[in-house]
C-alpha cells in the first residue's frame, strides 16, 4: 500500500513551504505520491516537478480552483489538466487579479481601525503568489494584532468583523467544467466543513456530476464526522470516488502533511481519466 496526499499548498499561494521544500517534506513523511494544489495558480508546478523527479516522489500537478455559489465559497481541486489550456489559465488569472484588488480593499477597511499598509501584506507573500486572507493574517501577526493565522481568522478576518469582502469566482459548475475541458479530473474539496444538514444538497451535487465531477474529498482534517457520513451516502448514490488529503499549508495551519491519504485505486483512476498532463515521476 502506497501513500498519496492529494491536496497541499506552497508559498506560491498561502502555504509556507517553497514548492521544493514541499517535495522534500513529502519524502521525509514517507509519501509516495503528492499533489501540489495551490489556489488558482500553476506557478509552483514546474519547480515542484524538478525536485520530485530527482528525489523519486510522484507528483500529480494540480490546482485548487476558487468557486462561489451565491455567498458560499466552494473549492474545486483539479488534477492533471493541461497547464497551457487557455480558458482555464485565463480564468485563474481573472480570479487572482480579483483576489488582489479584494485584498487591497480589505486592507483599506482594516486600516480605518488598525494601522496596516498594503506593502506589509506584499512583504508577507512570495512574488507572484496568489494573495489570500492568510497573507493579510501574517501582516496582522507581524503588527502584533493577532497571535497566529487562526487567531486572525477568528478576529479581524472573520466575515462578521465587517472588513472582509468576497473576490470574483466562477460558479462551481463552471469550475468543474473548466477542469474537465482542460483534460483534468475535478474533485470537490473539503465538502464537509459544516454540519451534516449543510452538506451540498443532492440536486446541486447532481449538477456538478453532470458537469464532470469525479469525486468528493471526504477524508480531510476539517470535515466533520456527521457531514462525512452524509457525504459517503451521496458518493454511493452518485457513483463518485472519495479522496483523502491533508490540505497542508506548512506552518500556516495545523494540518499535518500525510494526515489523510487517498487509496491507490482512486489515484490510478484519476491518472487513467486525465488527458491534460502526465504524473511526474
Ligand atoms: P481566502 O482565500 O482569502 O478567502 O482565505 C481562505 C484561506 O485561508 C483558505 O485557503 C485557508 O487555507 C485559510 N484559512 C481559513 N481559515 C483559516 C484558519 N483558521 N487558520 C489558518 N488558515 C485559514
Ligand atoms: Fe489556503
Ligand atoms: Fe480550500
Ligand atoms: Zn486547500
Amino acid at each position: 500500500m502506497s501513500r498519496a496526499d492529494l491536496h497541499t499548498h506552497s508559498r506560491v499561494s498561502d502555504g509556507t513551504d517553497t514548492p521544493e521544500e514541499l517535495i522534500v517534506a513529502a519524502l521525509s513523511e514517507g509519501l509516495d505520491t503528492i499533489a501540489l494544489t495551490d489556489h488558482d495558480t500553476t506557478e509552483g508546478l514546474s519547480r515542484a516537478a524538478n525536485v520530485a523527479r530527482s528525489r523519486g516522489v510522484r507528483l500529480l500537478p494540480g490546482v485548487e480552483l476558487s468557486a462561489r455559489d451565491e455567498w458560499v465559497s466552494v473549492h474545486i481541486l483539479g488534477y492533471l489538466f493541461d497547464p497551457q489550456d487557455q480558458e482555464l489559465s485565463d480564468k485563474m488569472r481573472e480570479i487572482r487579479e480579483s483576489r488582489r484588488t479584494r485584498a487591497e480593499s480589505i486592507v483599506e477597511r482594516i486600516n480605518v481601525d488598525y494601522e496596516l499598509l498594503w506593502d506589509e501584506v506584499v512583504a508577507q507573500s512570495a512574488e507572484g503568489a496568489t494573495i489570500g486572507r492568510p497573507h493579510i493574517a501574517d501582516a496582522l501577526i507581524a503588527r502584533g494584532y493577532a497571535r497566529d493565522r487562526g487567531d486572525a481568522f477568528e478576529g479581524i478576518l472573520h466575515w462578521r468583523s465587517g472588513y472582509v469582502r468576497p473576490h470574483y469566482a466562477p460558479s462551481p459548475v463552471e469550475a468543474v467544467r473548466l477542469i474537465r475541458a482542460a483534460g483534468g479530473v475535478p474533485v470537490l474539496a473539503h465538502p464537509g466543513t459544516r454540519d451534516a444538514e449543510r452538506v451540498i444538497p443532492p440536486e446541486k451535487l447532481e449538477q456538478l456530476v453532470e458537469a464532470g465531477l469525479f469525486g468528493l474529498e471526504i477524508d480531510h482534517p476539517e470535515n466533520n464526522p456527521d457531514a462525512q457520513a452524509r457525504l459517503r451516502v451521496l458518493a454511493q448514490e452518485f457513483s463518485l470516488a472519495t479522496t483523502g488529503s491533508s490540505d497542508y499549508h506548512g506552518t500556516g495551519k495545523s494540518n499535518r502533511l500525510g494526515e489523510c491519504t487517498t487509496s491507490d485505486d482512486v489515484v490510478d483512476e484519476i491518472i487513467r481519466q486525465a488527458s491534460g498532463a502526465e504524473p511526474v515521476e
